[in-house]
């Protein structure tokens, strides 16, 4: 599957163990995003002080720039237990009342996917956030009546990658709403130094730059990538990483120098050659490049339009001029309409 993609944000099975052991456990251990640091840094001194809950948070960004962290920040920041789960676990309503009737008072519960709860789930959650009551239906038919039963007040945490995507009752139970927005590359070089201390690692100041520099702006990536650099330098060299060592493994995962692998580069080749720089629909590049359409609109697109290489017009996905220089494909008018195959 191409979501084993080196460069793709979305976290592999292999590694979950890896990533919890670097995670951050407080915020000030936690790199960038000073914005979301502060506004939660206030709630959660301010919900410390008086000793309540702290209000619901909802966090929106792309995937692997921290979410899951943050929600295992606040609860140990506030000294409260954690419990998670995700919205496409969800299946039942059971589910979700199983585990808001053990809910602890001031603890957080964390919903990671929040957006891919089914709905007769998230209305269960609309009471349980809003009134911290939990409603529940016993019998059925005309005999059927609602039981209501109150709950401690918590912190609901939840995670989205879809901000869109989520009804509007929903996001306004959430009293803060933060955005993670992708990280510059000093910042990932930090988390690079950082990890690399932490695995115990031997890294130059370069080479971390350089594995951030190829990052993708994504902590989960960057930390990918310094795994493979250190095989790499365990292998071809004497298992430290500087600069030329970090070079020589970027080169060989053919992951260039904006962090774009073979399918990014794929992409954009099926839409400046195959169809003269668009516009193209998606589903017809997902066709051509073999990968699922809703990969290539989440994991792949954001990024490619945030160097600029690629828009989203309503008749479809064009190549920028940017994108004609950086891949060195002659301009669309050359080919008069008719597009070459690829
Ligand atoms: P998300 O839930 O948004 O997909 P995660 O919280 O699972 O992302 O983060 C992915 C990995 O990146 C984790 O291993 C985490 O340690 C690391 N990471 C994310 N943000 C930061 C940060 N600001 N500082 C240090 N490490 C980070």
């Amino acid at each position: 599957m191409r979501a084993q993609n080196t460069v793709s944000p979305v976290v592999q099975e292999d590694e979950r163990q890896i990533e919890a052991a670097l995670r951050p456990t407080t915020l000030s251990d936690f790199a960038g995003q000073p914005h979301v640091r502060e506004q939660l840094a206030i709630a959660i001194e301010a919900a410390k002080r008086r000793g309540e809950a702290m209000d619901h948070v909802l966090l929106c960004g792309p995937p692997g720039l921290g979410k899951t962290t943050l929600a295992g920040i606040i609860a140990q920041e506030l000294a409260v237990a954690l419990d998670q789960t995700a919205g496409p676990v969800l299946q039942k309503k059971l589910d979700l009342t199983g585990i808001l009737s053990n809910v602890r008072a001031r603890q957080v519960f964390f919903i990671d996917e929040v957006h891919r709860l089914m709905p007769d789930i998230e209305e269960i959650l609309y009471s349980a956030l809003e009134d911290f009551r939990l409603d529940i239906l016993i019998g059925t038919g005309p005999g059927a009546r609602t039981h209501s039963i109150s709950l401690p007040r918590f912190t609901a945490v939840g995670a989205t990658t879809r901000q869109g995507l989520l009804s509007a009752p929903l996001r306004g139970r959430f009293g803060i709403v933060l955005r993670l927005d992708p990280y510059d590359e000093e910042t990932l070089a930090k988390i690079v130094n950082r990890s690399a201390n932490l695995l115990e690692i031997g890294i130059m100041p370069e080479a971390a730059r350089e594995i951030a520099r190829r990052g993708r702006g994504t902590p989960r990536i960057a930390n990918r990538l310094l795994r493979r650099v250190r095989d790499f330098a365990q292998v071809r060299a004497n298992g430290f990483i500087d600069h030329e060592v970090a070079q020589a493994a970027l080169d060989l995962l053919k992951v260039d120098r904006y962090g774009l692998d073979e399918l990014d580069r794929k992409i954009m080749m099926t839409i400046m050659v195959n169809f003269g720089g668009g516009p193209v629909g998606l589903n017809t590049i997902a066709a051509s490049v073999d990968e699922q359409a809703d990969t290539i609109e989440e994991v792949y697109e954001p990024y490619l339009m945030q160097l600029g290489f690629l828009d989203r017009t309503p008749r479809g996905r064009i190549a920028t001029d940017r994108a004609f220089d950086y891949f060195q494909v002659p301009r669309r008018t050359q080919f008069g309409g008719q597009p070459p195959l690829f």
